[in-house]
């Protein structure tokens, strides 16, 4: 090993080098050039002329000053304009000893002079050709040095330098949420610290990790957690990183990263994102540059020596795409599976994130946690810090219950935009609308409870919402909730059709989500007559939402739509009913609403059942 690195060394040494003399040339040349062309332009305005000439022009008073300077006379004439830089031409003429001459010039009044030589010719041997070659030099490889660093740090060097942390600094504490990862994890972080306790007794510890989830979820940081308990430095790459314009790079770049690991073993080595490099190679439209970097890649990880204490850990959220080679045994044999936190877990890493603020005492940790359904740790961190500024911004010192609710808001559905204005009729609309959806909640018993109610827009798009608050986290739903979570998100337009008569744009993301729903209904959950418990679509990224594939044909997948239409249709009859048998109480509410902006779930709820008795003592007076 030390002669490999000896051999390295002298490569390298010799690279700089001829690099080093090309510079070298190069500023040469410049300099070279650049004394040409000065001493052109100083030749072009130096004329000679004779001693009698000269003689005759002092006669006749045209000469202005004169310089001696040995076997040359040198002298400008008055009648010769100055250029630019002030300069007058030049002229010389040899010298002769005329005992005569200085009381000629001095009668013509001539300045003369002999001045001592300017500069001795080391000086101004430096000054043409030492300075200008320095600073050439300097200029020349400081371009090409900015030029190799955007070509991806100097042809084909490891980066990996530059990634390596001696010590993480964090810990599993400060990963929350993530139990069964880490009980995973701990493991390798034992092996991490005593590698013969494995060896001795014959036991092969796996080469590599691999942590899987949707983003945000934490996997870069249980990482650095991982090294950060063993205390072990942190190799670091993400795998865009390794993805180069010039073939081969990536792969040099696995091997100096491998090599430099293996020297300072025991250590970790994390490739995040690592399906940009393995990506399945069959099938797609052939990527050298790509499938040199994954051979490296997979050669290196049959190649270290496990013994020595290093654990490569990868990070994905498509695990799909990732070639099976990188899969088997051997190489990332563990999968770790890093999920989006559950109820308990948002608390807990609430809890984390929370310890770096100042808060009231009174934080109700349970009630956020309930508002973050389907949250990852990202969003969370991110939210706490909104929280914080909003605090910040209201010039308090310490982050309040209602500042991680309004964080929550902003996370959701964007800040408030308050110069919006909507004219009178659309916030009519958009109070009609919302608590329409209000209502409908109210209404129907499966469903979560009404939080707050606003017809503030905001910056996402809303021109109000509804916000409900669930009182416990569901891991099931049933085909009830569903139903009614449809009719729910109809019931705002449905509102709009009922007491204007028309409808506007602003359902288009209700329509959309209860679409999905009703699609999800049929295709996924098996809850419709005709499909009975038939998939027609399936997810194709496990932890990217969004992306399905049809498991039909077109046929079958054109009655599905139906299927789903006829849900909608429905549902939409639901709306209409439990809209129109309550009509009252949604004129009150939007009524108030329209006059505060804004409602709490409670005022809602106080609004909603003090009107039954109203319309009761109404009903009665009619009577
Ligand atoms: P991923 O790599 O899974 O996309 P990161 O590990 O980069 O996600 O997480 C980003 C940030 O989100 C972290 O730096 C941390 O502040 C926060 N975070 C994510 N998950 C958790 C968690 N389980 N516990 C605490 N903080 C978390
Ligand atoms: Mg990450
Ligand atoms: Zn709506």
């Amino acid at each position: 090993m030390p002669s490999d690195k000896k051999d390295d060394d002298n490569k390298k040494n010799d690279r700089e080098k001829r690099i080093l003399l090309i510079f070298g040339i190069v500023a040469l040349i410049f300099t070279l050039t650049l004394n040409y062309v000065i001493s052109k332009r100083q030749m072009q305005s130096v004329n000679e002329v004779k001693y009698s000439e000269f003689i005759d022009m002092v006669k006749e008073g045209k000469v202005d000053e004169v310089e001696f300077s040995g076997s040359v006379i040198n002298f400008t004439l008055k009648e010769d304009k100055a250029d630019q830089f002030g300069n007058k031409s030049k002229y010389y003429t040899g010298y002769i000893n005329d005992p005569n001459l200085i009381s000629r010039l001095e009668e013509n009044d001539v300045a003369f002079d002999n001045p001592p030589t300017t500069s001795s010719p080391i000086i101004s041997f430096v000054v043409e050709w030492v300075l200008p070659i320095a600073f050439f030099y300097l200029m020349i490889s400081l371009l090409m040095r900015s030029m190799m660093k955007r070509m991806g740090g100097g042809f084909g060097k490891s980066n990996a330098k530059m990634y390596v942390e001696k010590e993480t600094g964090i810990t599993f504490a400060d990963v929350a949420g993530e139990e069964e990862a880490k009980e995973s994890l701990t493991e390798i972080v034992d092996f991490l610290h005593q590698p013969e306790k494995y060896t001795q007794i014959g036991a092969k510890l796996p080469r590599g990790a691999l942590l899987v989830g949707p983003p945000g979820t934490g996997k870069t940081l249980l990482a650095k957690a991982v090294a950060g308990e063993a205390k072990v430095p942190f190799y670091s790459l993400s795998g865009s990183n390794f993805v180069e314009m010039f073939v081969g790079v990536g792969a040099s770049r696995v091997r100096d990263l491998f090599k430099d690991a293996v020297a300072n073993a025991p250590c970790i080595i994390f490739i995040d994102e690592i399906d940009a490099i393995g990506k399945s190679r069959d099938g797609t439209i052939g990527n050298d540059e790509r499938e040199q970097t994954l051979n490296q890649l997979l050669s290196e990880m049959d190649g270290f020596d496990v013994t020595k204490g290093i654990v490569v850990i990868g990070a994905t959220n498509r695990p799909e795409v990732l070639d099976q080679a990188l899969l088997r045994p051997g190489r990332f044999d563990r999968r770790i599976v890093v999920d989006k936190p559950d109820l308990k877990g948002r608390e807990d890493i609430l809890k984390v994130h929370l310890k770096a603020v100042k808060t009231d005492d009174d934080i109700d940790l349970k009630q956020i946690a309930l508002g973050t359904s389907g949250c990852a740790g990202a969003d969370i961190a991110n939210m706490v810090n909104e929280a914080a500024l909003l605090a910040v911004r209201e010039g308090r010192d310490k982050v309040r219950q209602s500042d991680l609710m309004e964080a929550i808001e902003l996370v959701i559905a964007g800040k408030e935009k308050k110069d919006r204005i909507l004219t009178e009729k659309e916030r009519k609309i958009v109070a009609y609308h919302e608590v329409g959806h209000a209502l409908a909640i109210a209404l129907q018993k499966n469903t979560q409870p009404v939080q707050k109610i606003t017809i503030v827009p905001r910056t996402m798009g809303s021109l109000g919402y509804t916000m409900q608050m669930p009182e416990e986290e569901h891991y099931l739903m049933s085909k009830e909730e569903i139903t009614e979570q449809i009719v729910t998100l109809l019931s705002g337009r449905t509102a709009e059709e009922i007491i204007f008569n028309t409808v506007t744009t602003g359902a288009a993301n209700d329509i959309e989500r209860a679409t999905e729903l009703a699609r999800a209904m049929v295709t996924k959950f098996g809850m419709s007559e005709s499909f009975d418990m038939m998939a027609l679509e399936k997810n194709s990224n496990m932890y990217l939402e969004g992306k399905t594939a049809m498991l039909c044909s077109d046929a079958t997948g054109s009655k599905a739509d139906y299927e789903a239409l006829e849900i909608i249709k429905d549902c939409h009859k639901k709306a209409t009913e439990l809209l129109s048998a309550n009509i009252d109480k949604l004129h009150k509410i939007a009524a108030f609403l329209i006059e505060k902006e804004t409602i709490t779930g409670e005022q809602f709820m106080e609004l909603f059942n003090e009107k039954d008795e109203q319309s009761e003592e109404n009903n009665i007076t009619e009577e």
